[in-house]
């Protein structure tokens, strides 16, 4: 990689998702965000000496769903395993995880980097529950236990990715997955998906690692981007420093934590090795143990999955892989569209109505269509006035700078009340215009009789303006023509 001067960043991802089951992953205490501190606990949110944790079927199912829809190994013999952890968000004072014997081993994640496809591998896929959280006030902290047992999955990745760009491609697919299967609500504000990420550099050809460095705890993808890069850059600066030291002296393997307000990484603890949580297999727990049948019938249930609505959206409708997977990434966008679909079935100009046009007006307000307030039927509508020749391109632009003033109003409502977005539609006159230009161009008359098209082109843009661009082209060209006609 040109950019970073003969080295090679090499990143791995750990992402940790909420999954969005009614309970938790080893009670009924509700899974819900945002309520009361403290009101979604029982003895086993708790761990309440003598309280037993008893296994969510729900989570295990969109465990197993994942692993399909990766094309991971779900493994028909899996175990829970404690990791010991001293911290007051953990009253047990261990984490139940998986550890040696995931429920999910292996997969592959196909994502859009620049435009072209690159492929991802998944190490494992493991159930856990999630901790309390710790709330600092101005004389004291408090915990809220609500969280804790909410059930997550942890997706390792491979170190297979080498930019920042790669892994926010890879995180993004991920989160897609998780949507389209509704297994998690993917609310990243609300911390439903955190990412850990390793990063280490090497140089190019280099066999073997040298030491990682992981970032944790970041909920947004352009904090993950950020970090990465800012990290790739510290430690090549740090191994350019120090040549002739050992790389093993200079970059120690710890934890960091992105500052986004310092727009630097800054160390949490140097690392801990796995014996340090003396992991051991969950002794309250039964291995969990599923059958072929039940794998299989989790496949069936699988929906359309975001790579092959993509892909169907090239074949089927001639889109470009970029704007395919722009609609498909996110599963509201996608919807929107197909809706759209259902009013006017004109794919790639109701795509390039959404993917440019709406979305480039609705980036300052950081909202994605479906959030708008836009009905999927008025992008329909308005793809349909321009093939009928109601309104011309450039009309509809002005008619979407006012969809977007008041969502609700149709494209018709709005062009009805508009006397300027109206269509021109005195015929006299525009016979006259045309006749005008043609007076007064007798040069490119003369140039498009001699078959030059791009004299007619200009002929048809001077009527254009004259009619500030309200006059239909197809309208505009046969006048035109007739009118050429006539004088020849
Ligand atoms: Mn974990």
């Amino acid at each position: 990689m040109t950019q970073n001067n003969g080295w090679e960043p090499i990143i791995g991802l750990e992402i940790h998702a909420q999954l969005n089951t009614a309970s938790k992953l080893f009670s009924s205490d509700f899974n819900r965000f945002g309520d009361e501190p403290n009101a979604n606990i029982s003895e086993v949110s708790v761990a309440i000496p003598g309280s037993l944790p008893v296994l969510n079927r729900a989570a295990v199912r969109k465990a197993i769903q994942f692993g399909l829809a990766i094309r991971g190994n779900v493994q028909l013999w899996s175990r829970f395993d404690r990791k010991s952890y001293f911290y007051p968000d953990c009253p047990r004072n261990f984490q139940i995880t998986q550890f040696d014997h995931p429920i999910v081993i292996g997969g592959t994640v196909i994502a859009l980097v620049d435009g072209e496809e690159k492929q991802f591998a998944i190490t494992k896929v493991q159930l856990e529950d999630d901790a309390g959280m710790l709330k600092h006030f101005s004389t004291f902290a408090g915990v809220d236990f609500n969280r804790a047992g909410v059930p997550l999955i942890e997706i390792v990745s491979e170190p297979c990715m080498r930019s920042a760009k790669d892994a926010v491609a890879y995180a993004t697919t991920i989160r897609s997955i998780l949507d389209y299967l509704d297994a998690s609500d993917c609310n990243m504000e609300e911390g439903s998906l955190r990412f850990d990420v390793n990063v280490s550099v090497r140089k190019i050809g280099e066999p073997g690692l040298r030491n990682r460095i992981e970032i944790k705890n970041m909920n947004s993808f352009s904090n993950l981007e950020l970090a990465i890069d800012h990290e790739i850059e510290r430690q090549i600066a740090l191994y350019e420093a120090a040549p002739n030291k050992k790389p093993g002296e200079v970059v120690e393997q710890c934890t960091y934590r992105w500052d986004p307000d310092l727009g630097a990484t800054v160390l949490m603890r140097t690392k801990e090795d796995a014996e340090d949580y003396r992991y051991f297999p969950e002794p309250d727990l039964l291995p969990l143990v599923l059958t072929q049948q039940e794998v299989e019938n989790e496949k069936t249930l699988l929906p359309e999955l975001p790579l092959e609505k993509e892909r169907r959206y090239a074949r089927e409708y001639g889109l470009s892989a970029q704007q395919s997977y722009f609609l498909t990434s996110d599963k509201k966008t996608a919807t929107f569209f197909e809706n759209a679909l259902q009013t006017c079935l004109q794919p790639k100009m109701v795509a390039n109505w959404i993917a440019v046009e709406f979305t480039g007006r609705l980036k300052e307000k950081g909202m994605t269509i479906s959030e708008s307030g836009l009905r999927p039927s008025d992008i329909g509508e308005l793809v349909l006035m321009i093939q009928e020749g109601v309104i011309t391109g450039k009309t509809a632009k002005s008619v979407a700078d006012e969809m977007m003033a008041s969502p609700g109003l149709s494209p018709r409502t709005i062009v009805d009340k508009n006397p300027s977005l109206r269509p021109f539609q005195d015929t006299q006159l525009l016979e006259k215009i045309v006749s005008e230009v043609v007076e007064a161009n007798p040069q490119s008359v003369k140039d498009f009789l001699a078959g030059r098209d791009r004299a007619f082109s200009f002929l048809v843009g001077q009527v254009m303006k004259r009619t500030q661009g309200s006059a239909q082209p197809e309208q505009v060209n046969s006048l035109l023509k007739e009118s050429i006609a006539r004088r020849t």
